[in-house]
């Protein structure tokens, strides 16, 4: 049997990362916030942000509105070539 490492430690695969930048909401507020991790992580947090900061209501739609809004964090990485 191969030594169980996976399951001792850090994972060998981590999820893919999402990142949302804040400068993509319309927003009177000009806000540059840009939150990356899991994309349930970003979500949380955009959620949080987006009610405390910019306002909104917290709803099913504000959180669907943003997850359309979120990008692969590799991604992003290239198309800045
Ligand atoms: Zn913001």
């Amino acid at each position: 049997m191969p030594p169980n490492y996976i399951h001792g430690g850090m994972p060998m695969t981590t999820p893919q990362r999402k990142i949302i930048d804040c400068r993509l909401f319309p927003s009177e507020k000009n806000c540059t916030l840009a939150i990356s991790g899991t994309e349930e992580e970003v979500l949380d947090l955009a959620v949080l942000h987006a009610e405390t900061v910019h306002g909104h209501t917290k709803t099913p739609e504000l959180r669907e509105q943003i997850r359309s809004l979120l990008k692969d964090e590799a991604g992003t990485k290239a198309a800045g070539a």
